[in-house]
């Protein structure tokens, strides 16, 4: 037949996408071994999140939600990726950008400015709130008065009241947060390893609401919290914010010793590595164990009330806040580190050094200028209790 010879047989495409098939696959996803071209990578990351939402049932229609976002690669995904299925699905929600601004010189400051060009490039409104206005130390002032060790325990406990406080002057109804499968089998391997369960129950949910502080000294509060990237891999997320081409901030806090954790992350990259469902099944674990903790009635939490200096979430007096400004304007500054009943004792004794008996003595021997020069006492978190007066989100683009 004339002509027949001229048409060639096409060539088996080499190294095929496992889903299309029909273009060649240019990696390999971490977490299932599928080799992916980028777009089917794109669409089945982006699908297993959504998925994880409406699994969970995260968001009802017309929330406010607000993006906990420190430029990093975690939160950067997630702004770009909760703006794409919001837009995509029709959740209708109301996204805004939420940062804190530990006041760390050479991180957050640069990180930030990511955050900003971040608020731009998806045209979601952003709110900054610094520890230097709510608390009146920034961790650089922190650090120079503690050193390098507990820095982070100070900066933990003053970052989800920043976050809740954050949250309340944008009327935000839920905090969205970038804490990715890899950060929460770290976190169940520590709790685990310390015997914590309260914490262990904590980080393996998905979406926490309670409304007191939990055993541990844990304080939670009324406005939701969700991961949407609690099953989302690591390597996962830096290969999206790769081949996306995301703007985001890649430098390591300058304060980051977390010896502990790091130990923890080296294990699981270990297990990771011989088995790759390592991670997932970590949290799993996690998981059935949390579950049984909660069945078990001596672990129930402890009765909610309000701090009684700041009015924010706290089983005891003071919340954990506070106790530990106190101990930095006192110059105690382990005064809020350890266990709750050395912390308590530490805290009468401290108050019978300044001659005062209790916390709300303390409050108003200051509020008065009784308590002079013996006790100085940063009042600004005193001062936020009252949040209407905080400026708007408006007042603030
Ligand atoms: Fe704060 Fe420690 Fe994280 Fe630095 S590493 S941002 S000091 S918690
Ligand atoms: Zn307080």
């Amino acid at each position: 037949m004339p002509g027949a010879t001229d048409i060639k047989p096409t060539k088996p495409l080499k190294n095929p996408c496992n889903l299309c098939q029909s273009v060649r696959a240019i990696l390999k996803r971490p977490k299932t071994g599928q080799q992916l071209c980028k777009e089917c990578f794109f669409h089945v990351f982006e699908t297993e999140i959504h998925n994880t939402i409406v699994d969970n049932k995260l968001f009802n229609k017309g929330d406010r939600v607000a993006i906990g976002a420190s430029g990093g690669k975690d939160s950067t995904v997630l702004a770009y990726v909760m703006k794409l299925l919001n837009d995509r699905y029709s959740y209708e929600l109301d996204l805004v950008l939420l940062s804190i601004d530990e006041g760390i010189t050479g991180y957050r400051d640069d990180s930030l400015e990511t955050v900003k060009r971040n608020r731009d490039q998806y045209q979601i409104p952003l709110l900054i709130v610094s520890y230097k206005d709510l608390y009146g130390w920034s961790m650089d002032d922190i650090v120079k008065e503690i050193g390098r060790k507990n820095n982070c325990t100070f900066c933990g406990v003053f970052r989800r009241q920043a976050l809740d406080r954050g949250a309340i002057m944008l009327n935000v109804d839920h905090i969205v947060t970038g804490h990715n499968a890899d950060d929460i089998a770290e976190t169940v391997l520590m709790n685990i390893l310390r015997g914590d369960l309260p914490r262990l129950q904590r980080c393996t949910s998905i979406i926490t609401n309670d409304t007191s502080e939990d055993s541990s000294g844990i304080e939670t509060s009324k406005i939701l919290r969700s991961k949407p990237f609690k099953y989302t891999y690591e390597k996962e997320i830096v290969m999206y914010a790769y081949f996306k081409k995301l703007d985001y901030f890649s430098t390591e806090c300058i304060y980051s010793p977390n010896a502990y954790r790091g130990h923890a992350r080296v294990f699981l990259k270990d297990l990771e590595a011989v088995r790759r469902t390592a991670i997932v099944d970590i949290i799993h674990s996690g998981e059935a164990l949390s579950a049984s903790v909660q069945a078990n009635e001596s672990t129930k939490l402890p009765t909610m009330a309000n701090c009684t200096r700041c009015g924010y979430i706290s089983s005891n007096e003071l919340c954990k806040a506070c106790l530990l400004l106190e101990g930095l304007n006192k110059g105690l500054p382990q005064l809020g580190i350890g266990h709750t009943t050395k912390i308590r004792r530490m805290h009468e004794a401290s108050n019978l050094a300044s001659g005062l008996s209790s916390p709300a003595s303390l409050s108003s021997a200051v509020a008065d200028g009784s308590a002079g020069e013996k006790v100085k006492v940063v009042t600004h978190i005193k001062d936020l209790g009252q949040l209407e007066t905080m400026p708007t989100l408006d007042s603030m683009k």
